[in-house]
């Protein structure tokens, strides 16, 4: 499939930034700079802004995620945020296993896979993080961790379901550290990314999948990494926070 035919996503990854009034502030400074977009336009922000989140984006292109969400219905889980009560208040999108969960908060493969299941029953659109260690590319073993991160966080995934989920390539050395991939190495894991999703199902489901790319995309690096056969849009963590310079992103992305 060619990749015109693909959604190209440009979503915001908030982090803990932002209180309930500077979210809106910021909303409103993004909304009319992407509103004639030729992609879809994301905002994933703490859950404590997501109420102001969708009242400020209501009627505007740009969609609400949250970061993060639990696999069980309801319980005895303190301080977690089940998947209905996200979609009670009209959220489209989660990001999951997103690697500071991973490395701060003890996620793991097996509950990236429950916290993707779940999203999906509920239809909620997860965008699944995945990405090397900087120690791990070294030891060239970047497509081995991809491959058992692919398999694992899609485990009992259904053809269908695919269809809603996003996949972000996020090296984790490149998060928030200036540190880009280059092009062709963002291009050469999304192009496993896509082969393995092929083994997994097929090749037609496998090119439908928008494949993100995650780590320092910004407004002067945008245009390149997003020029990449298999890159089909970003995950953008802290020009997300900047209005003028995601907004410049969600325009490369149009293109
Ligand atoms: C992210 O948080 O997903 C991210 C890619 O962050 P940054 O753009 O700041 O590297």
């Amino acid at each position: 499939m060619d990749k015109a035919k693909r959604k190209a996503i440009i979503a915001g990854n908030w982090k803990m930034n932002k209180t309930p009034k500077e979210a809106k502030a910021l909303l409103e400074q993004i909304t009319p700079l992407v509103k004639d977009a030729d992609c879809e336009v994301i905002a994933c922000v703490p859950y404590v802004d997501l109420a102001t989140a969708i009242e400020a984006t209501a009627g505007t292109n740009v969609k609400i995620g949250a970061e993060n969400c639990h696999w069980a219905a309801n319980g005895a889980f303190t301080g977690e945020i089940s998947t209905g009560m996200l979609k009670e208040i009209g959220v489209e999108y989660v990001v999951l296993g997103h690697s500071e969960r991973r490395q701060y908060f003890g996620e793991t493969d097996e509950t990236v896979n429950k916290r993707t299941k779940a999203a999906l029953a509920a239809g909620l659109k997860p965008i699944v993080c995945v990405g090397e260690l900087l120690w791990e590319r070294e030891c060239d073993i970047t497509e081995e961790v991809i491959a058992r991160q692919i398999k694992l966080d899609l485990w009992d995934v259904t053809e269908e379901e695919l269809k809603n989920v996003v996949i972000a390539y996020e090296p984790v050395w490149a998060i928030g550290t200036g540190k880009t991939a280059t092009s062709d190495q963002a291009e050469e894991v999304c192009a496993f990314i896509r082969a393995q999703l092929a083994k997994l199902y097929n090749q037609d489901a496998a090119d439908a999948v928008t494949i993100q790319y995650g780590g320092s995309m910004n407004d002067g690096n945008a245009d390149e990494l997003l020029s990449k056969t298999n890159v089909d849009g970003g995950l953008i963590g802290g020009a997300s926070l900047v209005a003028e310079k995601f907004a410049a992103i969600v325009k490369a992305a149009s293109k």
